[in-house]
């Protein structure tokens, strides 16, 4: 296993993370502990040292399951435990005090070893500040209950370099990976980090599976380059090849998964100057199965249907790109409101002379819509 010194804290972690929220489960959604056991030990006996859980992870179970685990095993001292307190869920200050004695019951210890301000955006900070739970949580520090404060982040690199440079944190959790480069802290908040002196654990590096299976011909642009190597090697191996990342989380289901990563993270090698070509090379080629150039610009909206244009757009190319009906089809028809989505179009052409990119943006909806549809019909 590769290990790097996280930052100040001076602490020797594990380059691979456990990400406890992909578990497997059972029929009845409870998480399968049997199998879940097996995933954990062979992460553990094979180096792994930084096991990443959250309160929402698995509807609560998953800190309690990793509890159980550690304590049961004895292991507890042995590993690096990270978790978070849910922002959405404080509304004063005691909220905070009670969620935070809960987790230590959950997780069965008397000390998180990194604890994260969750999901940090801008209202969500601002809050925490002003409720004083950043103070409670310095306190906890102090007392020696946390022993590194931190926070993940989902929000713009403006409010990023805001958060960041609030307090002198101990380290910082952002999503990063070879096709989000320019999305939320990106690579700016990389290199920010960096300058400040805040290592930063990454989470998404293979944006939740996305990057690990492609068409049968992108997944040749890395597989004819060097048939040993997994598609998701090279995401992992991207991120890696970045100095002030020294926690990378990925969330394994399965137990190919786990070896898989093993085998990439047990000799580490960063991206040498050949390879870094054809990760652009795939990039580009994913890039170009985008269905229309939506830049989200957002000139198009407010729309007097209600069509949420550049979301409905978003969609669409993404699944353009990955091949993924789940994903699309949830984002559709689960997280858009119906008065939202494309079917809504009234046709006023309002938003086609808004668009700098010249969209053809009725048309376009109707296919988006109607690919929409017969994916949800395919079930
Ligand atoms: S054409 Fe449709 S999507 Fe465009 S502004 Fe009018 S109602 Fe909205
Ligand atoms: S104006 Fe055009 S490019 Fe911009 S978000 Fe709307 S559809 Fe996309």
């Amino acid at each position: 296993m590769h290990y790097r010194i996280m930052g100040k804290t001076g602490l020797e972690t594990s380059l691979l993370g456990y990400g406890c929220m992909r578990f497997p489960t059972l029929e009845n959604g409870k998480i399968d502990r049997l199998e879940a056991t097996r995933l954990l030990l062979k992460a553990y006996e094979n180096g792994v040292n930084y096991f990443d859980t959250a309160w929402p992870y698995h509807g609560g179970e998953s800190e309690r399951f990793v509890g159980e685990f550690f304590h049961t095993t004895g292991l507890r001292d042995k590993v690096y435990l990270a978790t978070k307190l849910p922002l959405w869920a404080v509304d004063k200050l005691e909220d905070a005090e009670r969620i935070f004695s809960e987790q230590l019951e959950h997780l069965k210890t008397d000390h998180i070893d990194f604890y994260l301000l969750h999901a940090v955006n801008a209202a969500r900070f601002d809050k925490m500040v002003e409720l004083g739970v950043v103070k409670l949580l310095e306190g906890y520090k102090e007392e020696g209950k946390i022993k590194n404060l931190g926070f993940s982040f989902h929000d713009s690199y403006e409010t990023f370099e805001r958060v960041i440079k609030y307090r002198d944190w101990d380290f910082c959790q952002i999503q990063f990976n070879y096709m989000d480069e320019d999305i939320q802290a990106g690579r700016r908040g990389y290199e920010l980090a960096k300058d400040l002196g805040i290592p930063l654990v990454i989470m998404e590096p293979a944006k939740g599976g996305a990057l690990t299976n492609y068409a049968p011909d992108v997944n040749r642009i890395f597989t004819d380059a060097e048939p040993d190597r997994s598609v998701a090697s090279w995401a992992f191996r991207w991120v890696g090849s970045f100095r002030n990342v020294k926690v990378i989380l990925s969330g394994m289901t399965k137990m190919e998964q786990l070896e898989d990563n093993l085998k990439t993270f047990d000799n580490f090698e960063p991206l040498t100057e050949e390879e870094s070509p054809i990760v652009d090379k795939l990039v580009a080629t994913v890039r170009s199965r985008t269905f229309n150039g939506c830049t989200g610009c957002r000139y198009c909206v407010p729309c007097p249907g209600g069509v949420e244009i550049p979301r409905v757009f978003r969609i669409w190319n993404d699944y353009g790109m990955y091949n993924n009906a789940g994903s699309a089809k949830w984002a559709y028809f689960h997280d858009m409101k119906p008065e939202a989505r494309a079917d809504n179009c009234l046709e006023c052409g309002v938003c086609e002379t808004a668009c700098p990119q010249g969209l053809s943006i009725r048309e376009n909806l109707k296919a988006a819509h109607s690919l929409f549809e017969s994916l949800q019909k395919a079930e």
